[in-house]
């Protein structure tokens, strides 16, 4: 840590800081400026009390951390970057990887007609809540586990793998059993009891970035994963809440490009939830081979129309199949055919 008193400290208070970092286990390091002291406590952070409560002191103005705070999935650790292989699909590798299917499983024709489309299309993962995470308790909750049920025979019948959320932590054992991937959703990227059983069942996770949560945030709750055993993540950018109305989400594809810089994870976009509307989910597709990304959540239906969740993001499944020819020029030119 690197703290720096204030312009008029005196050496009594730059005495007493030095003092109390002593005290807390660290080794003070003072440099005297001409304007300002500046004192480099030297010491490892988990080890110790946490010196942020040196702010309190009178003469200190900052308390600065000098390293990052997360560590495992940091590209230092790996600067060659994570290619995970699920199911023999490598997400992080050269390929980019197609993960599509409706926003919530609804019945058996629904998700069959999906998956064999999707599948048709050149997706490799099936797409599909069964819990479903819903602002209002009077929404469609998700066939639950009925809904796991015919995702695992729309994977018998298409060989694809199966990415499916999973909203709390007593259901994480049930919803392993079904999913290649678990998807832990938006509004449960912080909930750091749930990213431990998560993690706990070794398989891979899809973390989405909390709706109002910062790149460092979403990055230490990967860090969570990682630190708990399991280092099969990929992180999901959903778009963020901000100013704007006229769209659902703000798609931050800015922390993809950071996301992939920073850490050696490999990194999704969800244009579905990132717009909330079909007509601009192909532009974000093309737009996320732009930005790095190593491939796409998108939603698709039959019939979006009818949709018992999530309408007017879902694209067709014709809709699904144009836009994957769409994308190919864009996927050429960012060297990821
Ligand atoms: C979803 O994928 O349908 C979903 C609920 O996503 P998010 O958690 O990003 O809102
Ligand atoms: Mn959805």
């Amino acid at each position: 840590m690197i703290v720096v008193l204030k312009a008029k400290a005196s050496k009594a208070q730059i005495e007493a800081v030095v003092r109390e970092i002593r005290k807390l286990g660290y080794k003070p390091h003072p440099i005297l400026g001409v304007e300002r002291t500046v004192i480099a406590a030297i010491g490892d952070e988990r080890a110790h009390h946490s010196l942020e409560t040196l702010i309190s002191m009178s003469g200190v103005d900052q308390v600065m951390p000098v390293q990052r705070r997360y560590k495992l999935v940091s590209r230092e650790t790996n600067p060659k970057g994570t290619h995970l292989n699920i199911l023999g699909h490598i997400f992080g590798g050269k390929k980019f990887q197609i993960i599509a299917g409706p926003c919530s499983v609804e019945n058996e024709s629904q998700i069959m007609e999906t998956a064999r489309a999707v599948k048709k299309a050149g997706a490799t993962f099936l797409r599909g809540g069964a819990f479903k995470p819903r602002t209002s308790p009077y929404e469609f909750q998700g066939l639950k586990h009925e809904g796991l049920k015919l995702l695992e025979k729309a994977k018998a019948a298409t060989g694809l793998g199966i990415v499916t959320e999973v909203l709390s932590e007593s259901d994480v054992d049930l919803v392993a059993e079904y999913a290649d991937i678990l998807q832990i959703g938006a509004r449960n990227a912080q909930n750091f009891a749930l990213l431990v059983a998560a993690a706990k069942t070794g398989k891979p996770i899809l973390l989405k970035r909390g709706m109002s949560m910062k790149i460092e945030e979403w990055l230490l709750s990967a860090e969570y994963i990682l630190s708990n055993g399991n280092p099969n993540v990929i992180l999901c950018e959903r778009g963020i809440r901000t100013f704007e109305t006229l769209m659902r989400n703000t798609l931050d594809l800015g922390a993809v490009a950071l996301a992939k810089a920073e850490t050696h994870l490999p990194v999704i976009v969800d244009p579905s939830q990132g717009a909330g509307r079909a007509d601009l989910v192909s532009a974000m597709c093309k737009a996320s081979a732009a930005v790095n990304a190593d491939g796409l959540i998108i939603e698709v239906h039959p019939n979006p129309k009818e949709a018992m969740s999530d309408g007017a993001q879902q694209v067709t499944l014709h809709q699904f199949s144009e836009l994957m020819g769409d994308m190919k020029p864009f996927l050429k030119a960012a060297k990821r055919l």
